[in-house]
């Protein structure tokens, strides 16, 4: 469902990402690890189009994301095409990323609304049952300023799953959390994970979450893939000797 071929992502002249290949198979979980600076998070910024690809490509469903190969020449996609395959893509971020202006309801219905074009009394049918989902039935009309930040991590969920992404694009969601309540965010995920089909692409420091949730595990080292393989593998017994130092200095 996601395919990367040859990609390079540089800012200025800093290669972060090179001849970067791998695929995501539909309802794969997928969760990248590796040192702070390795290129996890320019992977994901990529995949929702919030970076600018700057070589190779990126296929969603086989639909190019942002160029194509035409008559032997690399071109961007039509926005509209870029819109499209984006409408498919959910993501939570770090820092949540909550409109502080909106309701947490209302933060929750403008995408379905404004981009899937659905009615009003349908979207917030559905944010209600998602706020349920997530614990915060009470919470629609609360502004994100006045809920705590595993709250708003919550809303932040919610506010993903209510476009019904084929594929959810996890950052460092519980980064910026109180210990106390990583556990409730990780579980809510997890349910999510084993509920749906959702195709996930993760990149967490919560190294027992990424063993329980993902089909495999992705090792990263200055913009390259080291090692990949099935977490119980890559946790228990890596090949190799940069992954078993990474993991040495954060299990
Ligand atoms: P972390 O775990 O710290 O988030 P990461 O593996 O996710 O690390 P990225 O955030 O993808 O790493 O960053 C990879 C590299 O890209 C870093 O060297 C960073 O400085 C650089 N980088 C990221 N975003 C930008 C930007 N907007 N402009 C310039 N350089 C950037």
């Amino acid at each position: 469902v996601i395919e990367f071929t040859d990609v390079e992502k540089r800012f200025g002249d800093n290669v972060v990402l090179k001849d970067l290949n791998f695929s995501v198979a539909r309802g794969e979980r997928v969760t990248l690890i590796g040192p702070s600076g390795s290129g996890k998070t320019t992977i994901l910024r990529l995949v929702m189009t919030l970076e600018e690809l700057t070589g190779g490509y990126i296929h969603i469903d086989g639909e190019p994301l942002t160029h194509e190969q035409r008559g032997g020449k690399r071109v961007p996609v039509s926005k509209k095409q870029q819109k499209k395959l984006r409408t498919r893509i959910g993501m939570v971020f770090q820092q949540f990323n909550l409109f502080p202006n909106m309701t947490v309801l209302e933060n929750i219905i403008e995408a379905p609304v404004h981009v899937l074009g659905q009615s009003k009394q349908e979207a917030v049918q559905k944010a209600k049952s998602l706020l349920e989902q997530v614990g915060l039935p009470d919470k629609a009309d609360a502004h994100p300023t006045s809920l705590s930040g595993g709250q708003q991590q919550r809303v932040a969920i919610a506010r993903a799953l209510a476009m019904d992404p084929e594929i959810l694009l996890l950052d460092e969601v519980t980064s910026a959390l109180d210990p106390e309540v990583v556990g409730d965010v990780l579980n809510i995920l997890r349910e999510v994970a084993d509920t749906t089909n959702v195709t996930m692409l993760i990149v967490t420091h919560e190294m027992g979450f990424a063993r329980d949730v993902s089909h495999k595990v992705m090792m990263f080292d200055g913009g390259r893939v080291v090692e990949e393989g099935h977490p119980e593998t890559i946790f228990t017994a890596p090949e190799h000797e940069r992954t078993q130092k990474f993991l040495g200095a954060v299990l």
